[in-house]
């Protein structure tokens, strides 16, 4: 990683708008704005953080490129800690790549994916857990996850593991003196409360652990499947919960070919909606194949959406379909309200879990759609009732970091109170350490980073 050079980029999306920004960071940012900007009033000094209105011009041809606002964040206090250029120009493509172009011929070069950003983690300005939070904020699907992602960024979540680092510190200093001293007549805890205290530490780990499955949830949603046997109203129902018709309806059954997925939010979770083909005995090849793969995204949703139609009577297709997924978390929908209610709702008592009731609807009509929202937010959410911790994890690999560290605590604490090797226990607190250290990215190696930071755009 080279810090000592200067990188630019275009930080807006690369399409029409009405403001285009470009970003350097490094030691040339001055530079290059004295090089290009031509302001409408003199400027001796720039001062730090302005805004300056003026032209960028071309270095060869110092013809002018675009009216311009300029700033210039000088160190460490910019979003880097680097001396930062900001231009904000008008958000033509053209124009866009053009100030680049000159940008670049002063001095800077291109900028990698997350580059910015980056810096900003070697710089100290970030820590890994906020550079996450960063990309989790313009990834965001829902406010709730958005609220999630702030919140890591104003450092709770660091806050917490340092917290936990210091009680393990702590604990493990009282060991060492053990080590170092053994015949000397130190006051040290007894083992018993050694123990006790390493498996406080243990249990606010576990807490934290417990949030993730809402946390994720929050943050990258879930997934729930439509099924049900042809013409019954899945492509109906799909498109009334998306509020806009895409799937094409029809009464010829098995025409609705291709997954539709996209994704709706039910009180703040983002729900990733598939709609399938009609699950029915496939008449050929390509439609068993289909069929197949159907099968397939049904049993890695996270909630599958059996439709009935309820102005028919039950079939053993129906049947088949139910038994197959009622021990999962499903919905039972009972749609065509409208029409009369010719299918028997008693014939479902036999394989219907208590919990199960099934809920008329009318997907033509939108009749009984609300409550069907209310159910499926309440079947996901409650998982999550028992939460204990203030502070939600969401990334996947924050929960492998804290359950490695709570591994080797445990292991330490059950070293400690057997009595068996301090020195090893010693050790495994010192591993924990390492391993708590990954999530603010202390101890992390150069791999990890460059797949974190290259998911992120370039500019940012
Ligand atoms: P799919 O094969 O399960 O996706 O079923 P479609 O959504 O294509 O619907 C099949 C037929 O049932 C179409 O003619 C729809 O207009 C009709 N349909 C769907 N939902 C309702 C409903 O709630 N009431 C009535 N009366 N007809 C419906």
């Amino acid at each position: 990683m080279r810090l000592k050079d200067t990188i630019a980029a275009i930080s807006t999306p690369l399409g029409v708008g009405g403001i285009g920004i470009i970003r350097t960071s490094g030691p040339k940012s001055e530079e290059i704005g004295q090089l290009l900007f031509k302001p409408r009033k003199k400027v001796d000094h720039f001062k730090n953080h302005h805004l300056y209105h003026g032209d960028i011009v071309s270095l060869q041809t110092g013809t002018v490129l675009d009216e311009v606002l300029i700033t210039i964040m000088r160190k460490p206090h910019s979003y880097t800690g680097e001396d930062i250029l900001e231009i904000n120009c008008h958000g033509g493509p053209v124009i866009l790549q053009a100030i680049l172009s000159e940008v670049i011929k002063s001095g800077a070069r291109a900028a990698d994916p997350g580059e910015f950003t980056r810096r900003a983690f070697l710089n100290n300005r970030l820590d890994l857990s906020q550079v996450e939070a960063i990309s989790d904020m313009i990834m965001a699907k829902s406010r709730k996850g958005l609220d999630l992602a702030i919140s890591h960024l104003k450092g709770n979540l660091s806050k917490k593991v340092h917290t936990l680092r210091s009680s393990i510190i702590d604990v493990l200093a009282i060991l060492e003196t053990s080590i170092d001293f053994p015949e000397e007549d130190i006051e040290i805890l007894p083992i018993s409360e050694l123990g006790g205290k390493i498996q406080v530490t243990i249990d606010d780990l576990r807490k934290l652990l417990s949030t993730y499955y809402e946390g994720k949830i929050y943050r990258d949603g879930i997934t729930a499947v439509i099924t049900g046997r042809s013409n019954v109203g899945k492509s109906s129902l799909s498109n009334k919960l998306l509020g806009e018709k895409r799937s094409i309806v029809t009464s010829t059954p098995g025409t609705t070919r291709d997954f539709i997925e996209e994704v709706i939010n039910i009180k703040g979770i983002p729900l990733r909606l598939t709609d399938t083909a009609g699950i029915r005995d496939a008449e050929n090849i390509i439609e068993k194949e289909g069929i197949e793969l159907v099968w397939q995204k049904i049993s890695s949703a996270d909630i599958v959406i059996i439709v009935l139609d309820g102005s028919e009577k039950l079939i053993s297709e129906d049947l088949e379909i139910i038994k197959k997924n009622r021990n999962r978390n499903c919905v039972l929908v009972i749609n065509k309200s409208d029409l009369p209610h010719v299918l028997n709702v008693r014939e479902l008592d036999n394989i219907l879990h208590s919990a199960m009731r099934p809920l008329w609807i009318s997907a033509k009509y939108g009749d009984g759609l609300p409550a069907l929202k209310e159910h499926i937010h309440s079947l996901i959410i409650s998982n999550t009732d028992d939460r204990q911790s203030e502070i939600i994890i969401t990334n996947l690999r924050h929960k492998t970091a804290l359950e490695k560290t709570a591994g080797l605590l445990s292991k330490a604490r059950e070293n400690i109170l057997e009595g068996i090797s301090p020195e090893l226990a010693a050790f495994d607190l010192r591993e924990s350490l390492e391993s708590l250290g990954e999530i603010a990215g202390e101890t992390i190696n150069e791999e990890v980073l460059d797949r974190i930071f290259s998911t992120f755009c370039i500019g940012k």
